[in-house]
């Protein structure tokens, strides 16, 4: 940590590269034969940056990048990245052009979409490349199974008019992280199906695509042409509890320094509300964080952080900009300035995103995607930086 930093979320490019590789070795297939890679970088890389992960991700082999918004693609494009980028959220009314014109493939779910695809290229002057999307159980995005023979016919004759290229035809799952549950496999066939129909109507994608970072690791029957893998590119466990030993290593590190540390005796309540009190003496230490940076007020009396070697509770409720830990006998040797992590990679039995997840009630997505606020962000490379 800078000596002068209060607090930052470091980024460790080279996990990022090594998730990818490890993703691409869980999908080769016995005969060397393997589905490309597409690292999905939207809401700004899940909290760690969606520039530098998805330059680290094409270095260690993704061979596609994936966003969910028309301007995610555009900045990716404008901050230099070059490769196969799709992009998967848009609504009426907004310009697909500049996306087109920067070499970006797109997504249509319906006929009303695909006509505003084929309009935008005719404007910029390209061929779109589209992926069509169809709804196999989600019941999000993506064409309905009743409206898909008529959005692929609408597609065949988009191309047949040069205006689109269908090159890919995708969809999304329901329970990847539940592999047990039927709704799995009623997907994968009317994936299968939508692939079909498609194929009967003349497009012939290149790209079929429905596996995420779970499916990636779980269901090799699904990984068809492509994976589009976000959390795992991370590091972080799509499927808690299925996907052990898969070898990821958690890319964020969130830390600060104490602000403050000071005893309190039997009796003394902390924090707004005083939710906590003391029953015997102790040490508290003041992590300067809060939900003003995305720590969620759930985790207040929750969770816990990691300082001079050992787990401390969190006390009291989480605050705008800091937060109480319990340090314990210990604080008497700590003091303002020492080094407190709030989860990581899990060294030692330190806490993790997934840990904070579990505390928070709710799934480590969500825990890195909210981390930001005015925490400094910093890269680290730690093959490189040695
Ligand atoms: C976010 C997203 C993914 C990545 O999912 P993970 O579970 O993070 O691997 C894949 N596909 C689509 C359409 C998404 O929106």
């Amino acid at each position: 940590m800078t000596d002068s930093a209060r607090a930052e979320i470091v980024v460790d490019l080279a996990a990022i590269r090594h998730n990818v590789r490890r993703l691409r070795e869980a999908v080769t297939r016995p005969d060397g034969s393997a589905p490309a890679v597409m690292a999905v970088v939207k809401a700004d890389g899940y909290g760690h940056g969606m520039v530098p992960v998805a330059r680290a991700a094409r270095e260690a082999g993704a061979e596609w990048i994936g966003v969910a918004t028309l301007e995610e693609a555009v900045a990716l494009r404008e901050a230099g990245d070059l490769g196969p980028l799709l992009t998967w959220l848009a609504v009426p009314g907004e310009d697909h052009g500049p996306a087109l014109a920067r070499d970006v493939d797109v997504s249509a779910y319906s006929i009303e979409q695909l006509t505003a695809i084929e309009k935008a290229a005719g404007a910029v002057g390209v061929t779109a490349r589209v992926h069509l999307k169809i709804d196999t159980g989600l019941s999000r995005g993506g064409a309905t199974r009743a409206d898909w023979p008529e959005l692929v016919a609408a597609a065949r004759a988009a191309e047949l008019a040069g205006s689109v290229e269908v090159v890919g035809v995708w969809s999304h799952l329901v329970a990847s992280d539940e592999p047990e549950r039927a709704i799995n496999d009623e997907q994968e066939l009317r994936f299968l199906d939508a692939v079909a129909v498609a194929e009967r109507a003349g497009l012939r994608p290149r790209w079929r695509h429905l596996a995420n970072s779970a499916a990636a690791l779980l269901r090799p029957s699904i990984h068809f042409d492509l994976v589009r893998c976000g959390i795992a590119t991370y590091g972080l466990d799509p499927a808690p509890g299925h996907t052990q030993g898969s070898g990821l290593v958690p890319a964020m590190t969130v830390r600060a320094r104490l602000g403050m540390v000071k005893p309190i005796e039997p009796g003394d309540g902390v924090s707004y509300g005083h939710q906590w009190v003391a029953d015997e003496s102790t040490w508290l230490g003041l992590v300067p964080a809060g939900y003003g940076e995305g720590i969620p007020r759930a985790a207040s009396n929750r969770v816990d952080v990691w300082v001079a070697g050992a787990r401390r509770p969190a006390r009291g409720r989480i605050c705008m900009d800091q937060f109480m830990v319990d340090l314990g006998p210990d604080g008497a040797q700590l003091a303002a300035g020492d080094a407190v992590e709030l989860f990581g990679t899990g060294h030692d039995g330190a806490p993790t995103a997934q840990d904070w997840a579990e505390a928070c009630n709710t799934i480590n997505y969500e825990i890195v995607t909210r981390i930001g606020g005015r925490f400094a962000r910093i890269y680290v490379d730690s093959e490189r930086d040695r």
